[in-house]
């Protein structure tokens, strides 16, 4: 993946996750991952359409997953460069809670209220550095 391309992923996310929104400032050790949202095993490109920033806790946990399972059916994670974050997700406190069905199984497969994400969300709260704008 050449430079350009990975500088257009860091600006267009403004350094925040897509999944997450955490900014890497507010990360604790691991710089953000340029990730590929089908995954290279798919047959996803290095195209930016198919790249976004993503924090190493939702990059590691999405893995090369497409989908996840509720119940007894599967859907599609949250596609950053295909759908709005707001339409999927939103935040109860420092909870991230999906809207949609796409958002509730992003939530689950990416471990997005592990106690530790929970905790740092809250500490950047008191903070007055969370929730993202
Ligand atoms: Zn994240």
């Amino acid at each position: 993946m050449d430079a350009a391309v990975r500088a257009l992923v860091w600006k267009r996310a403004a350094h925040r996750c897509e999944y997450c929104q955490l900014h890497q400032l507010d990360a604790d050790f691991f710089s953000f991952h340029v990730e590929h949202i089908v995954a290279k095993q798919h047959f996803g490109s290095d195209d930016a359409d198919n790249l976004c920033l993503a924090c190493a806790e939702c990059n590691l946990a999405k893995g090369p997953n497409l989908s996840g399972r509720i119940g007894n059916r599967i859907y599609p994670l949250f596609d950053p460069r295909k759908q709005k974050w707001k339409r999927h997700f939103h935040w109860d406190h420092t909870i991230l809670v999906g809207k949609t069905l796409t958002g509730r199984v992003t939530v689950q497969v990416l471990n997005m209220n592990a106690p530790a994400r929970v905790m740092l969300r809250e500490n950047l709260f008191f903070e007055g550095r969370f929730p993202p704008d």
